[in-house]
């Protein structure tokens, strides 16, 4: 037996677009459901990506007390002996009270929540497959939004079996902290693990075939943060690439193309992700995805059906939980032809490393190849009062500023609380407003972003040397 029901839309999904085209459309006075299946309410957001991994992240400087150590000695641990049941706490109670935040936010919002496995039967319907139920129910909608996002790829040849060798899914089950690990990939959750497992005390490798990392971030940003990583003891082998792994009784053995060999109590792969859409029934829909599983979409977010939108991760880069939740609630408007702007061009990068690393705007690289004259400052966490209280002397903050109008080009910040401190420079930029607000801005004392009025009289100083030059 099957039951149905009419939405004006139904979500396919509840990670951050899906919400939040589901909530968009609520506020809009729209009838709304969400299929979700049962374990993963809030998404990879919330239950394997996003939220875990900075949490664990969080407990790891915190049980480690490692950004104390500069003021304390090399020798300061808030906890000695450091167990996955110590990390796992933290994590399990941050992911059970933001799947009850979303949870409470769809049922504020009279959305309607159906759980199971949704799949298309035709345009607008979506049958919903629940394996505890034998009634399925049929969901139908005005207009759908898929937001099923992704899951982590893993390569052919490759036996993965969650306790040795395993996935950033795997990683969150880890039974013991690992002396060493593999990580293959450094890309941005590859580097951001490794970073976390070196904090640990774990010896890592990371093995990259390109041969360097990061290369949409800064030169000067990533040198800093290799520097950093190697001080933990991460061993980094790029352009270099792994033929095999074999896993013994206690341990793994990696073997890489150009012969080497690592022994490793736990190999992760970060081998990019995958679309979620395999199991969508999409022909149904009259849609096709690509080979990575990922769906196109227009301007407004319009799957080549004109009804069917898709947002998130589902429809790749920049693949961030920050940008989905804003193409979610973009979606929704566009469907019911709500007034909307464009998604800002001005998005910012946020690497949560140990140290952070984030950015908004070009980097050195992209103006110096695009001809782009520029002036840059530099404020050194070292040289603020706020760096010293703090105990971080290696964090930076770098401004790029055009030498045509002085307005900011670029920020690139390196430290405690990087991807907090972005958004000032963000802002900025947003406005249109030039070194000069920085210069002119009065800061609270002692902070952080007091690193902008340090940078921006670094250029100012800089410009006015050129200028007394040609006068
Ligand atoms: C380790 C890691 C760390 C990350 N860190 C950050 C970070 O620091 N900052 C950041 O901005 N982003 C981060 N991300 C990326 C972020 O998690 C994703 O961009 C975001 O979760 C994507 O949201 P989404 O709405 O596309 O869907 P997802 O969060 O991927 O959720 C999709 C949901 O759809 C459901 N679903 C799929 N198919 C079906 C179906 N057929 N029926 C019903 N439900 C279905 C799934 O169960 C899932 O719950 C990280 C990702 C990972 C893996």
């Amino acid at each position: 037996m099957a039951s149905q029901t009419e939405y004006d839309l139904v979500v396919i999904g509840s990670g951050p677009g899906g919400q939040k085209a589901a909530v968009a459309a609520s506020k809009l006075g729209k009838s709304v459901a969400v299929i979700e299946r049962g374990w993963m309410l809030g998404g990879v957001c919330v239950n394997t990506g996003t939220i875990p991994s900075k949490t664990l992240r969080e407990a790891v400087i915190y049980l480690t007390g490692m950004n104390q150590r500069e003021l304390y000695g090399t020798s300061y641990r808030v906890k000695d002996n450091i167990t996955t049941e110590d990390l796992h706490m933290r994590t399990s109670h941050v992911i059970t009270r933001e799947i009850d935040v979303v949870r409470s936010q769809l049922i504020r919002n009279k959305i309607d929540l159906f759980t199971g496995h949704g799949r298309f039967v035709d345009p607008h319907t979506v049958v919903v497959e629940n394996e505890n139920d034998s009634e399925h129910t049929t969901v139908s909608g005005e207009h759908i939004v898929i937001a099923t996002g992704t899951k982590p790829a893993r390569p052919d040849g490759i036996e993965f079996d969650d306790e040795h060798v395993l996935d950033s899914d795997g990683i969150l089950g880890l039974k013991k902290v690992p002396t060493s690990m593999v990580v293959v990939g450094a890309g941005v959750v590859g580097i951001e693990y490794a970073s976390i497992f070196a904090a640990l005390g774990t010896k890592v490798t990371v093995v990259e075939k390109r041969p360097s990392m990061l290369d949409f971030v800064d030169s000067e940003i990533v040198e800093a943060l290799t520097f950093h990583l190697r001080d933990l003891a991460v061993t980094f082998r790029f352009g270099e690439e792994v033929t095999g792994v074999e896993i013994g009784d206690e341990t793994t053995l990696t073997t890489l193309a150009s012969g080497k060999r690592i022994a490793a109590d736990t190999v992760m792969y970060s081998a990019g992700r995958q679309g979620l859409t395999d199991t969508l029934d999409l022909k149904a829909a009259g849609l096709e995805a690509d080979k990575r599983g990922r769906l196109d979409v227009g301007d407004d977010f319009r799957t080549s059906v004109d009804h069917i939108f898709a947002v998130g991760d589902v429809i790749g880069f920049p693949a961030l939980a920050a940008t989905s939740m804003d193409q979610g609630r973009l979606a929704a408007y566009h469907a019911f032809d709500e007034p909307a702007n464009d998604m800002t061009a001005l998005q910012p990068i946020g690497i949560y490393t140990i140290p952070e690393v984030s950015y908004v705007g070009a980097t050195e690289a992209e103006l110096t190849d695009q001809s782009v004259p520029y002036e840059f400052g530099v404020a050194r966490y070292r040289e603020l009062a706020r760096g010293q209280i703090a105990g971080d002397s290696h964090g930076m903050l770098k401004l790029l500023v055009s030498t045509e109008d002085r307005t900011l080009l670029g920020v690139h910040i390196f430290g405690t609380n990087a991807t907090e401190l972005i958004h000032i420079g963000q802002a900025v930029m947003g406005c249109g407003g030039t070194v000069d607000y920085l210069v002119d801005a009065v800061l609270n004392y002692p902070t952080f972003s007091e690193a902008y009025k340090v940078a921006a009289l670094d250029v100012t100083n800089k410009l006015r040397a050129v200028d007394e030059f040609r006068r």
